[in-house]
């Protein structure tokens, strides 16, 4: 049961920590269950899938997005979602500011710093995002509010907790140096099979799917 499998998950977790509940390739009636338990917060990974959920679901949830996003995809996605979790290129921020700009509305987003052990995985460096930061007055459109990581993929726990410690003490860096940048407080770590570990590791917000709405079918 998904609402269960919910107040199971809460009670592990920090009031003041934010749960995101990933509804991808999961139907709307999941997500109703989800709203009718207390959620609120969800998040999608492709730029159609969010669009239709968005237009089709009657309740007033917030959309997070957190896949990769092509600039041709923006306006499939921009207009409906409170929080871009996946920015993870230069090119893709000034693309989002420059709609941002047409749309008089500016973007909340998260930096995705590459952390995991896999090749293909996407995300910034720690020398781009230190750029990005020491030039937000190219960003009028964007508000930065922190960090997005993906640990790597392996059952061997040392390896996802020295992942983990990565972004944590980078973002605690990042506080320090920009301390003018108010909004910059979020560290979106941990999924399923790691949000134990990532509490451990200064995770304000967690992404959750498989663990509320079960096996994803593809
Ligand atoms: C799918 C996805 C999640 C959720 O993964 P689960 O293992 O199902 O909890 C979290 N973050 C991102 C970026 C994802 O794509």
């Amino acid at each position: 049961m998904i609402s269960d499998n919910l107040n199971l998950i809460r009670q592990q977790l920090p009031s003041e920590l934010t749960l995101v509940a990933v509804s991808k390739f999961h139907p709307v009636g999941a997500i109703v269950e989800a709203y009718e338990a207390g959620q609120r917060i969800f998040a999608e990974s492709r730029p159609q899938e969010l669009e239709s959920k968005a237009l089709e679901i009657q309740l007033p949830v917030e959309w997070h997005f957190i896949g990769h996003l092509q600039t041709n995809k923006l306006k499939m996605v921009l207009p409906y979602v409170s929080l871009v979790q996946s920015v993870d290129s230069l090119h893709l921020l000034k693309e989002i500011n420059k709609w941002g700009a047409d749309n008089s509305k500016v973007i909340s987003v998260l930096l995705e710093l590459h952390i995991g052990a896999e090749e293909t995985k996407q995300g910034f460096f720690e020398e781009e995002i230190l750029d990005i930061l020491f030039n937000v007055s190219s960003f009028p459109y964007i508000r930065f509010c922190g960090l997005m990581g993906m640990a790597t993929n392996t059952d061997d726990e040392s390896i996802v907790e020295a992942d983990f410690d990565r972004i944590d003490s980078f973002m605690a860096y990042l506080v320090e140096l920009f301390g003018e940048l108010t909004d910059f407080r979020q560290l979106s770590i941990g999924m399923s099979s790691d949000y134990k570990l990532a509490l451990k590791h200064g995770s304000t917000m967690v992404r959750i799917g498989t663990a509320i709405f079960g096996p994803r079918e593809y």
